[in-house]
């Protein structure tokens, strides 16, 4: 019974796994279990001399290749080239490639002779960033596994888990931004978050997040708002301008009064409902009259105040 596929296809943001699942797989089709008897599993030891060489990277039978730096026909040709010679070791040679779209025209065409007849001792996983620049040709040819954005709530957890094993306070708004920050990214929020506890040591703020994201003064956000809904330019230019001097990313700013809309901005419900006050003079009146559930009144407070300030 051979009913396992020869080409697997992982998609995702960068930083949300793909590699890792790779390895992962490899690590299933290659797995003999711990009595060194078992076949391919869904569910691999992970302490067979597959699987702890596979985690560690350094199995002869699990090659990757990153198409990133190598693109071209000879780097493909070098590889079709030795999928021809059975495993040294392990039940199936896996061949990994990373950021596959990036491989030439010749390349893929290349590659496609081998994929419509792999050997049978031959399996490959492709990771890829952007799927769209896959020929369907190659696509077709693939089981895809669609890798999600890793969610607000999972990342904080992630991130404030870690932020606790290495012995640091981090504000739960810091957290939040962080998560935003990452855009589904376990490793792009990892990164913000060692920055920020190079930076600031063992206690992290919002100040300092935002300050270190470029991200601009919350309060200065909600004047720029109130400006540009009530149409004056020049007022709002002025602000704008002013932050932009401060060091702000314009970018970054220029997301921000959409954040500030209710709904808009998962990052500012993540960080109420882990701990921020909410009982805010506008809070419940918004919540009464827009006769929200929590999860929509959460954002709704700071809009309120903005409005009555203005
Ligand atoms: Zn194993």
């Amino acid at each position: 019974m051979d009913r396992l596929a020869h080409a697997y296809l992982l998609t995702g943001v960068r930083g949300v796994g793909k590699t890792s699942t790779a390895r992962i797989i490899a690590r299933a089709l290659n797995c003999i279990g711990e009595d060194g008897t078992g076949g391919p599993t869904p569910d691999p030891c992970g302490t067979c001399d597959h699987c702890v060489s596979i985690a560690e990277d350094r199995h002869v039978d699990v090659i990757e290749m990153d198409a990133a730096s190598r693109t071209g026909i000879d780097d493909v040709r070098e590889l079709i080239e030795s999928v021809r010679y059975r495993p040294v070791s392990a039940r199936y040679k896996v061949y990994i490639i990373d950021e596959v779209h990036m491989l030439s025209k010749q390349a893929f065409n290349a590659l496609l002779k081998t994929l419509e007849e792999p050997p049978p001792h031959v399996k490959f996983v492709f990771a890829t960033t952007e799927v769209r620049r896959l020929p369907v040709t190659v696509l077709s040819r693939c089981q895809r596994f669609d890798l999600r954005r890793v969610d607000m709530e999972v990342l904080i957890e992630h991130f404030s888990r870690i932020a606790a094993d290495e012995g640091a306070e981090v504000e739960p708004a810091a957290l939040a931004l962080i998560a935003r920050a990452a855009d589904g990214s376990v490793r792009d929020g990892l990164s913000v978050l060692d920055q920020a506890m190079v930076h600031e040591g063992t206690r992290i703020t919002e100040e300092a997040v935002r300050a270190m994201l470029g991200l601009a003064d919350r309060t200065r956000l909600f004047d720029l708002f109130d400006m540009l809904m009530k149409g004056a330019i020049k007022d709002a230019l002025d602000c704008f301008s002013e932050l932009h001097d401060a060091g702000a990313e314009p970018q970054a700013f220029a997301a921000g009064p959409a954040g500030a809309l209710p709904l808009a901005d998962p990052a500012e419900a993540c960080a109420r409902r882990s701990g921020r006050p909410s009982g805010a003079r506008g809070g419940t009146h918004a919540r009464a009259r827009h006769g929200r559930g929590v999860d929509g009144a959460v954002a709704y407070p700071d809009v309120a105040d903005a409005a009555e300030r203005s």
